[in-house]
């Protein structure tokens, strides 16, 4: 016997919803309040790389949550300074200042208002089917979910990714940033090639405008790197993180250059590097370090590719993947394929009409993705 969810009476119904009440998690598996079991493939949407309320954070929760819950950025904190650190010491040499927020929207928001103060201009270039979040001035730089919410910030310009002409033709004297992702997320897993990147690095340095790279998807190990820009040995002046940056607990932080410049006054959070959120952010950062993620969602990424492409099914057009970010472009619409996934007890994710989308925890056992293969080859 099913009882409807207390959501679905009281929620304000903005999700699609997969008819499933999830209450449990561990690892890279979740449970629903039937007891049915499900692999997932979405780690709440790239969240949960480190799995499912991983011990580590769970404890440094506990124990934070003990000593000190809130302190306002006018007061220094043991717990903020200390995530800084090890943020800054694993980033791209020369992101050496860090703003804490919490969430991807509030972190791509506090880019574009920096990107303004810090050069006097107000353009914004950006990737079509880009996405930087839904708050207006981030989905102002966002290319779906728009329309209703139109006029959005004037002086943005979108350019179709990796095609640098177009790149080198929309940077002007007005632009204050241009805003990319190194691998689209919703947009379709869609890679920026490495000559684009440096096209857009070397541009922006020539005219003026700051390089803000959206890492909210691509970072924390997920595609075989700390951090997605070091495929391309990439120096941003800011790069935008959120996500799995905290294990599951809501944080988001941007990572500036000395090309940022800040005053006293010009950006603000009042929950923003809140000491429960920093702690649980040290430690899933620890984890992912002592764990070695990166080099693990480097090799079980490969590992997918190899078994997964060994007997491509009719229905596949393209496979598409940096590590752990796997992009399946299909001939038909993925919503059929994806209800089927989960009837198998997979949880997958689409990115766009026709992709399925998979961000598994990065600790997945080797033999639970071997069952996401099996499982693709037969729904497909
Ligand atoms: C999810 C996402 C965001 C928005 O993050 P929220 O925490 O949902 O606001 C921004 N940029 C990228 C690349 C994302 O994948």
């Amino acid at each position: 016997m099913t009882t409807e969810p207390l959501e679905a009476r009281y929620a304000l119904e903005v999700y699609p919803r997969r008819g499933i009440n999830v209450v449990r998690g561990e690892g890279a598996l979740v449970w629903d309040s039937a007891g049915n079991e499900y692999l997932d493939c979405a780690a709440g949407v790239g969240v949960a790389n480190i799995g499912h309320s991983n011990p580590a954070v769970a404890d440094a929760v506990a124990k934070q949550a003990k000593t000190l819950l809130t302190c306002p950025g006018i007061f220094h904190n043991d717990r903020r300074g200390e995530l800084m650190q090890k943020l800054v010491n694993l980033a791209p040499q020369g992101l050496n200042r860090v703003f804490l927020c919490n969430s991807g929207t509030e972190s791509v928001e506090a880019a574009i208002k920096l990107a303004r103060a810090s050069t006097g201009r107000s353009g914004l270039v950006t990737a079509m089917r880009g996405f930087h979040g839904r708050t207006l001035g981030a989905l102002s730089a966002t290319f779906k979910y728009r329309d209703a919410f139109e006029p959005l910030l004037p002086g943005n310009t979108f350019v179709p990714l990796n095609n640098i002409e177009k790149l080198d033709a929309a940077i002007g004297e007005s632009t204050s940033a241009v805003i990319l992702e190194v691998v689209q997320g919703e947009g379709g897993v869609r890679p920026a090639e490495a000559e684009y990147l440096a096209a857009a690095r070397r541009l922006c340095t020539e005219r003026g405008a700051l390089l803000i790279i959206d890492e909210v998807q691509t970072g924390f190990c997920r595609t075989g790197r700390f951090f997605a820009c070091e495929h391309f040995a990439l120096h941003p002046d800011m790069m935008c993180l959120a996500k799995g940056i905290a294990g599951g607990v809501p944080m988001g932080a941007v990572l500036c250059a000395d090309s940022v410049i800040a005053r006293i006054g010009v950006h603000g959070s009042t929950f923003g590097g809140n000491p429960l959120a920093c702690a649980a952010a040290s430690a899933a950062v620890d984890f992912m370090c002592q764990e070695k993620l990166a080099e693990r969602a480097a090799g079980l990424g490969a590992y997918f590719a190899e078994r997964f492409s060994s007997a491509l099914p009719e229905s596949v057009r393209e496979l598409r993947q940096l590590g752990l970010m796997i992009g399946i472009e299909l001939r038909q619409k993925a919503t059929p394929f994806l209800q089927a996934l989960l009837e198998h007890r997979i949880i997958a994710l689409p990115a766009g009409p026709t992709v399925i989308r998979l961000l598994p925890p990065l600790t997945i056992a080797q033999s639970d993705l071997d069952r996401v293969v099996s499982t693709l080859q037969k729904v497909l």
